[in-house]
């Protein structure tokens, strides 16, 4: 299927000379979603994880089917303040400004293995923070999978300790 006709890509969103990649177009199409996830379920099975780690809000679309079908736990990563009991962060540079994000420290065990899945890899800071929270924790991580991959902003680089997939590349 060709997705990235059901992709609707945006100029200088956010901000200038940023070109946003926009799944809501995407998401609406119901065989478009399916077929995303559907694609993901076949990689994420072979990884042998018993968690998916999902980063708010667009990890959350993607991610969170993607744990009912391969029957794994669903762990939150989560923008500052919004998670209650001890909390664990790491802080990043996004490709348009910075950010932290938290994770519960009683969401992950000593050898649990978790796949982390966003809606897009750019410089991959998002990724490569959650990668970090889930082995500060005693995780690990069976692998990375997104529906975009950014491919001129190096994302895959950072992350070049991982197995990383993505469905769709645009330089
Ligand atoms: P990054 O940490 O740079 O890999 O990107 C973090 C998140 O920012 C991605 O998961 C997207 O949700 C969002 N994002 C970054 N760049 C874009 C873009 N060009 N189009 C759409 N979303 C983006």
């Amino acid at each position: 299927m060709d997705l990235k006709d059901k992709i609707q890509v945006y100029e200088d969103f956010p901000k200038d000379g940023i070109s946003f990649k926009d799944i809501n177009s995407l998401i609406l199409n119901p065989r478009a979603f399916q077929y995303v996830i559907d694609e993901m379920t076949k990689v994420a099975k072979a990884l042998d994880a018993n968690l998916v780690a999902i980063p708010e809000a667009r990890g959350y679309i993607f991610g969170t089917p993607l744990a009912y079908l391969i029957g794994a736990g669903l762990v939150p990563v989560r923008k500052p303040g919004k998670l209650p009991g001890e909390v664990s962060s790491v802080a990043y540079d996004l490709e348009y400004g910075s950010n932290i994000v938290e994770i519960q420290k009683n969401a992950i065990k000593p050898g649990d293995r978790a796949i982390v899945v966003d809606d897009l890899l750019a410089t991959g800071g998002t990724l490569m923070a959650t990668t970090r929270l889930i082995e500060k924790l005693g995780g690990e991580i069976a692998g990375i999978i997104t529906l975009i991959e950014l491919t001129e902003l190096g994302g895959r680089d950072l992350l070049k300790d991982y197995f990383v997939h993505s469905i769709v590349t645009y330089p």
